[in-house]
């Protein structure tokens, strides 16, 4: 049984650990540790990177298994029962964590003003959400400025980010707001994010796309 750090706590960045399992597919070599940190591409996050032993690696999912696991690649094959010392890259962890975290609050505004979900993008750069824009050209520019307005106040109000499960189901809130499933990782106060704007809100094809930019403090 593997234990997701990354799941408990976003700014746990390293773990000396067991291998627990190894091996070798189209990837390369892989190991599964005792103890994860590493964070795998999903839910519109991108991975994380990082080194075992101080050589890079990277995290993805065991594609033959419908438990959660979280294999690493590595450059040489490593034996089960060895130590190794894991690291992610605490900078992209942390500008990953508030450009998802923003996406939720971004997310739950526009979906309070009536447009339904469809897909969301964390990565840097792009981090966008997008929704059914519906039967009526939505005004974009008062769109654009109530949410913006109302991820400022959030933001100022320091509100808390908290996990929970429920119903087997990992659930992420942002208090007195929003409340999702996912598995992602997660700043722990919305104190800690900085530099947020509304990048882009436009519509095409009946989607409506909302971008923005945020940093980690
Ligand atoms: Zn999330």
């Amino acid at each position: 049984m593997q234990r997701h750090i990354y799941l408990e706590d976003t700014y746990s960045f390293t773990a000396t650990t067991q291998v627990i399992d190894a091996g070798h597919s189209d990837l390369g070599h892989w190991i599964t540790l005792a103890d994860n940190v590493f964070h795998p591409q999903g839910g519109g996050q991108p991975s994380d990177a990082g080194t075992v032993d101080g050589t890079p690696t990277r995290p993805f999912k065991a594609p033959d298994t419908s438990e959660h696991i979280v294999r690493l690649t590595c450059e040489n094959p490593l034996g089960v029962g060895a130590t190794v010392t894991s690291a992610v890259d605490a900078q992209a962890r942390r500008r990953h964590a508030a450009l998802h975290t923003c996406g939720h609050v971004v997310d739950g505004f526009v979906r309070n003003l009536g447009f339904k979900h469809r897909v969301s993008n964390h990565f840097p750069g792009q981090a966008r959400i997008e929704f059914d824009a519906g039967a009526d050209k939505p005004d974009l520019e008062h769109l654009a400025a109530t949410v913006e307005e109302q991820t400022r106040q959030a933001i100022e109000a320091s509100r808390k980010v908290y996990a929970t499960e429920r119903d087997g189901l990992r659930i992420i809130g942002i208090d007195g707001l929003h409340e999702d499933p996912c598995g992602g990782t997660h700043v722990d106060s919305l104190s800690r994010l900085t530099g947020f704007a509304v990048r882009s809100v436009k519509v095409k094809g009946g989607v409506l796309k909302v971008g923005y930019v945020v940093e980690h403090a």
